[in-house]
């Protein structure tokens, strides 16, 4: 239990989160090479969404698989040792996603969520991107002449 107030504790946690991770990074790679310019970090946005395309108002998350407990995802079991521990502190990270999520959408963004385990493969993100991309409105085909 700690005693700090709601606001108090999510400055914490986002002061500790990580920021240009690897999964990240290749995420960030696939993005620019695909010829899209993105805003990092944007500070002023729930989360501080890692990758931000602001006119069409799109915020992107890559995210841990363990400590933003991706549910179909292996790497989200929680540890054996100190369970209770865990469990409060992993529940309260998928709260505080499912919160920024929310406000986001509040704002009018759209919210695309990364996982660590989907950026592994370079191949197979590129694919992801795009599909998800295009569905959002934000590429037309890849062959496009503009
Ligand atoms: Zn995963």
């Amino acid at each position: 239990m700690d005693h700090l107030n709601p606001e108090l504790r999510s400055e914490n946690m986002r002061r500790i989160r990580a920021q240009d991770t690897k999964p990240e990074m290749t995420v960030r790679q696939v993005l620019f090479r695909l010829g899209l310019r993105y805003r990092l970090h944007a500070k002023e946005l729930p989360g501080i969404p890692d990758i931000v395309f602001r006119k069409d108002k799109i915020a992107i998350f890559v995210h841990g698989c363990f400590w933003h407990q991706h549910s179909t995802c292996g790497a989200a079991k929680t540890p054996k040792s100190n369970v209770e521990y865990w469990q409060t502190k992993l529940g309260r990270n998928v709260l505080r996603d499912r919160k920024n999520e929310a406000k986001l959408k509040e704002l009018g963004f759209r919210v695309l969520t990364v996982w660590e385990c989907e950026a592994r493969n370079e191949e197979t993100l590129r694919a992801y991107l795009i599909t998800k991309l295009k569905g959002l409105g934000k590429i037309g085909s890849l062959s496009r002449s503009d």
